[in-house]
Parts: C-alpha cells; structure tokens; sequence
C-alpha cells in the first residue's frame, strides 16, 4: 500500500479549498484506490470535515493541547470535531521559519500519540549535512527522542535541498536513506521534495510514498500524478 499526501502549505481559501477537494474526490473516485493511501493536508482554515470517501484530511501542524489559551494554533479538541486523525508534525518549514526544535516536536508527538493520531514526522537534512557526509547521525539526531515503534508513525524523509528546488536525490540515495531510517526502526517511510508527474513512480518503487508540495497545488495535477502509481 502506498501513501500519497499533499501538503497544500499556506495556499487556497476556504472557498478554493471545496472545489479543489470536490474535484480531487471526483477524480480519484474513477481510479481504482484499493492500493493506495491519499491524505490531503490543507491549511487550518481550511480544514473541514474528513468526509470524503477516496481520501482523508490531515492538519499541517496543532498545538499539542486539547484547547485553551494557545492564540494562533489549534488543539486537538478542532481535529476531533472534523474526524481527523492524520497530522504532519516537524515540517521543515516549522523548524526553519517557526523555530520549532526537536523538543517541541518531541512534544507534539508523544501528545498526539497519546490521542491515537496518525502522525507524519517530517524530517531530513539541508544540503551542509549532506556535503559533510553526515545524513545518518542527522537523522538520528532527529528521531533521538522520538518513539519510531509508534505503530501509527510514518516517517517523511524530506531534505531540505529539494523543497521547491526542482532538485531530487538520485533513486539510490533515496534507497540508502530510507536503509538509514529503517535502521532507526522506521517502518513506513515517504520521500518529499519536488516530487512530480515524471519522478513520483520511480521513487514510489524505492519509498512507500511521497509527500508532494507544489506539485499537489492543483487538483487536476494531483489527481493525475496518483493515477500513475497505482
Ligand atoms: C514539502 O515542502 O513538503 C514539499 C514536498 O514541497 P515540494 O514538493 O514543493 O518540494
């Protein structure tokens, strides 16, 4: 079973949102699903009911909290309401621009998996690890604290070279890292970072699954890039 997740970032509207959702849920109704996972994972004002039957919605990111006095974030109370069970923790752009660490990170995991959550650990390294030649410590320095036995974990490996770069490591890479985390006791590993139409197959015979940015903005795009792998 392959998963296929879009991270939708800080784009479309309340009202984009619908007819991207309603589009992708026509779509993929045509493809046949049984063998693959699709999570869409839209902004919080975005978010609505997990309803659709070809896909499920994730959250971003939520505070690692039921409610209370957290401005700017949303608990665990506003997953619960729409059914959402799947969340993305440790984006790389939540680390880098929001500053979140490892700690905090840490943090959120062991809150939402306590709840049950799905959760998507995004980690990975920027391209000074990569030269120095220190990928594996890296990652394991970022899954230090984290319980990769988890049963409900799946490990994005996104490095930060290849976000909206246009850039991918070669299939071997790939391979060797998803070796690393395999290593760590990661059992269901994706790949992110410029994943398009002409690459997502290839990589989904190395990973078992990508995460997919840019490429996933439109619907149409997004719901054509899965009827390649399955
Ligand atoms: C991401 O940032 O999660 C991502 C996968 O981005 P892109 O596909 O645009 O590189």
């Amino acid at each position: 079973m392959k998963t296929i997740a879009a991270n939708l970032k800080a784009n479309h509207t309340p009202k984009s949102i619908i007819t991207y959702l309603n589009n992708l849920e026509s779509k993929v109704s045509k493809i046949d699903t049984k063998n693959v996972e699709i999570i869409i994972f839209p902004n919080q004002a975005c978010l609505q009911d997990n309803t659709f039957p070809n896909f499920n919605l994730g959250a971003q990111n939520a505070y690692p909290a039921k409610n209370g006095a957290f401005s700017g974030e949303i608990g665990l109370e506003v997953l619960q309401s729409l059914n959402i069970n799947h969340i993305m923790l440790g984006h790389s752009e939540r680390r880098g621009i929001l500053g979140e660490s490892d700690e905090f990170i840490c943090q959120k995991f062991e809150f939402f998996a306590a709840a049950n959550m799905r959760i998507m650990l995004c980690v990975g390294e920027d391209s000074n690890i990569k030269k120095q030649g220190k990928i594996a410590q890296f990652l394991e320095s970022q899954l230090a604290k984290i319980d990769t036995s988890y049963p409900l974990l799946t490990i994005a490996y996104e490095p930060l070279w290849a976000i909206g770069s246009g850039v991918t490591p070669t299939l071997s890479e790939i391979e060797s890292v998803v070796k690393i985390l395999q290593n760590l006791n990661c059992k269901k590993i994706l790949y992110g970072g410029s994943v398009s139409e002409k690459n997502m197959r290839e990589i989904c015979s190395v990973a078992d699954g990508v995460l997919v940015g840019s490429a996933s903005l439109d619907s149409n795009n997004f719901a054509n890039m899965i009827s390649k792998v399955v």
